[in-house]
C-alpha cells in the first residue's frame, strides 16, 4: 500500500462510481489547497510545491493523467476527464496567481531599495573655520608684518637662565612671585615651561646682529588658579625692535599705529607708568574703549579706558647678556596676552570658552 492515491488506479482504490470519482478529486484538491496555504506564499518553498503539481514527468497532475484518467473504463470516462480538468485548471490559476503575489512582493522590495526622494533636505557639511584664537593671532601678527616686523617662533621648555636671568630677573627677584613656574624636573629644576615669551628676545640677539625686529607668538604657562580670566596656559605675542636710533617715540608711534589697526582709527591711547625687569622705561599701554568710545560702559568698567599690554624701552642691562652695544643700540619691546585681547575685543567674559571647543561658541567666529 502506497500514500500516494496518484501511484494507483481509480480502480485499485475503489472508485467505481461516478461519486467515488468526484470524492477522490475532492481529495486531492483539499490536499493541494492545504499545500498552497501552508507554502504558497513562501518566495523559497512556491517553486518546488508547484513542481510536485505540475512538473511534467512527475508531478501529481501527469500522475493522475496516467494513472486515473487513461485507463478509466469507458462509462467513468467522462467524469473522471471533467473533475481532472476542473483540478488542473484550479490548481493552475491558484499557482499562477500566487507566484503574481510573489513577482509584486520582489518588485515592491526592491523599488524600496533604490528610490531616492529628492524632496529630502540635503546632509550639510560645515566647513571648518580658523579657531577665534588663531584668528587672533594672524590679526596681530599681520599689523606687525605691515611696518616691518618678522615672525620667530622658540620652544616651550626653557631654561631659568633664558627665562628669568637674562631677562634681568636673578634668583629671589620680586618678579619670580608674580610668575608662578611649572619646573620639569623638580622645584627649581633646570628645566621649566617658560612663563612668557620674551626668552626668545635673548635666543635672537644672541644668534642675530642688529637691527633686530621681531614678534613672537606662543603658548606660556603658568601656575595659577584657573578662573573666569586665568588658566595655566595662554597665548602671548612678544615684540622687540633693536636698532642703532629707536627712540621713546618710534616705541609711542609703534604703539599707536597698533591700537588704530587693531580696534579702529578712532582708538587713541595712553601710556602710563609701571614696571617689569627687562624694560626701562615701563608703560602699560591703555586703549580708549572700543564699545564706548571713552564715554564709560560696562566693558571699560565706566573708566572710558582698557588695559592692553605692558611694554617699554628694553633695558640697557639686558643687552649684556648677548654682547649687543648698549651704548649704540637702543630699542623697545612688548608682550601682549592673545586670549585677553580676543575676550575684550569680542565682549568675552569667561576665558574657558575659548579653550571649550563648543561648536556652538566658535561658530559664531566664522
Ligand atoms: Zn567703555
Amino acid at each position: 500500500m502506497t500514500t500516494d492515491p496518484t501511484s494507483e488506479t481509480l480502480a485499485e482504490l475503489g472508485a467505481t462510481s461516478p461519486e467515488a470519482v468526484r470524492e477522490k478529486f475532492a481529495v486531492l484538491q483539499a490536499r493541494f489547497d492545504a499545500d498552497i496555504a501552508r507554502r504558497g506564499s513562501d518566495a523559497d518553498e512556491q517553486p518546488a510545491l508547484a513542481a510536485e503539481w505540475t512538473g511534467r514527468k512527475a508531478g501529481a497532475l501527469t500522475r493522475i493523467a496516467e494513472h486515473w484518467l487513461r485507463p478509466a473504463p469507458a462509462e467513468l470516462k467522462r467524469v473522471v476527464g471533467q473533475e481532472f480538468q476542473k483540478l488542473k485548471a484550479h490548481v493552475e490559476s491558484v499557482l499562477e496567481q500566487k507566484r503574481a503575489e510573489l513577482d509584486a512582493r520582489a518588485e515592491a522590495a526592491s523599488a524600496a531599495l533604490d528610490r531616492i526622494d529628492l524632496s529630502l533636505p540635503g546632509v550639510e557639511r560645515r566647513v571648518g573655520t580658523r579657531h577665534l584664537v588663531r584668528q587672533t593671532f594672524d590679526e596681530l601678527i599681520g599689523i606687525f608684518l605691515s611696518i616691518g616686523f618678522s615672525v620667530v617662533e622658540g620652544p616651550e621648555i626653557e631654561t631659568p637662565y633664558y627665562n628669568f636671568e637674562a631677562l634681568g630677573i636673578p634668583e629671589h627677584h620680586p618678579a619670580r612671585d608674580n610668575m608662578d613656574t611649572f619646573y620639569i624636573d623638580g622645584s627649581r629644576g633646570n628645566h621649566l615651561l617658560r612663563t612668557h615669551t620674551s626668552p626668545m628676545q635673548i635666543r635672537t640677539m644672541e644668534k642675530q646682529p642688529p637691527p633686530v625686529r621681531i614678534v613672537v607668538p606662543g603658548k606660556v604657562y603658568r601656575r595659577d588658579n584657573p578662573d573666569a580670566t586665568h588658566g595655566y596656559m595662554f597665548h602671548q605675542i612678544e615684540g622687540l625692535a633693536v636698532d642703532t636710533d629707536i627712540t621713546f617715540c618710534d616705541f609711542k608711534g609703534t604703539v599707536e599705529y597698533f591700537v588704530r589697526e587693531f580696534l579702529g582709527p578712532k582708538a587713541r591711547t595712553r601710556l602710563r607708568p609701571s614696571y617689569f625687569p627687562f624694560t626701562e622705561p615701563s608703560a602699560e599701554v591703555d586703549a580708549s574703549c572700543h564699545v564706548c568710545g571713552g564715554s564709560g560702559c560696562r566693558i571699560c568698567k565706566f573708566s572710558g579706558w582698557i588695559e592692553l599690554f605692558g611694554a617699554g624701552m628694553v633695558n640697557p642691562a639686558v643687552y649684556g647678556f648677548v654682547n649687543y652695544d648698549a651704548e649704540k643700540l637702543s630699542g623697545f619691546a612688548f608682550g601682549m596676552g592673545v586670549d585677553r585681547l580676543a575676550m575684550m575685543k569680542h565682549g568675552i567674559t569667561e576665558l574657558p570658552l575659548l579653550f571649550g571647543n563648543d561648536v556652538r561658541f566658535l561658530r559664531q567666529f566664522p
